[in-house]
């Protein structure tokens, strides 16, 4: 069971927790087009989101 950093774990953008089976948000980077999830926690606070892939910041 060696779950690596594979591109498609879904994990929040802002505080990290595995939203899988969440109630969680996804969108794709508005500058690379990546999917970012983030969970309902970080929505509901707007927390700042970065890419993980360009390294975009946006609300
Ligand atoms: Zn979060
Ligand atoms: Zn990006």
């Amino acid at each position: 069971m060696s779950d690596t950093e594979s591109r498609g774990t879904k994990q929040c953008v802002s505080c990290g927790i595995q939203v899988s089976g969440m109630n969680a948000a996804r969108f794709a980077c508005p500058d690379c087009g990546a999917t970012i999830h983030r969970c309902a926690k970080c929505r509901k606070q707007s927390n700042l989101y970065e890419c993980h892939d360009c390294g975009f910041r946006g609300p």
